[in-house]
């Protein structure tokens, strides 16, 4: 390999990923960088090397983006406006269909029926009927 290594390649070297590779005795340059990677993993692997300063100052950053709130309210604000509208709208128009008694449809289905069976003329021959009538 010619080229440098790029940071992925170190971190994978370092993590024990990348193949052996030679570039790093022959490049100064890269031999620095990844010094002081190595160096950099031993500071921080090594207990009771962080400081409180930098442990309080990562606490800060942390509690600082805590209160930013991320906005998942604001994204989900316009969302939760259409459900609204889309439920006022629905329950503007809603109309509940009329329940059907059906006692009364089949009583008055059965009255009409036997009332047809009763009778000897068809019912369409009352009009005719009618017109033959007396009317004052
Ligand atoms: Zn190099």
């Amino acid at each position: 390999m010619n080229r440098h290594w790029t940071n992925d390649e170190l971190l994978d070297r370092l993590y024990g990923l990348a193949e052996k590779d030679s570039h790093i005795e022959s490049c100064a340059d890269c031999a620095r960088r990844w010094n002081e990677l190595r160096a950099r993993r031993a500071m921080l692997a090594a207990p009771g090397q962080v400081s409180s300063e930098v442990l309080a100052a990562q606490r800060r950053k942390i509690y600082a983006r805590l209160g930013q709130e991320p906005g998942s309210r604001k994204v989900w604000a316009p969302a939760l406006a259409a459900a609204a509208c889309v439920l006022a709208v629905g329950l503007f128009i809603y109309k509940p269909a009329p329940v059907p008694h059906p006692e009364a449809a089949d009583a008055q289905l059965f009255s009409e029926a036997y009332s047809m069976e009763q009778s000897a003329e068809p019912r369409a021959a009352a009009p005719i009927h009618a017109l033959f009538e007396d009317n004052p």
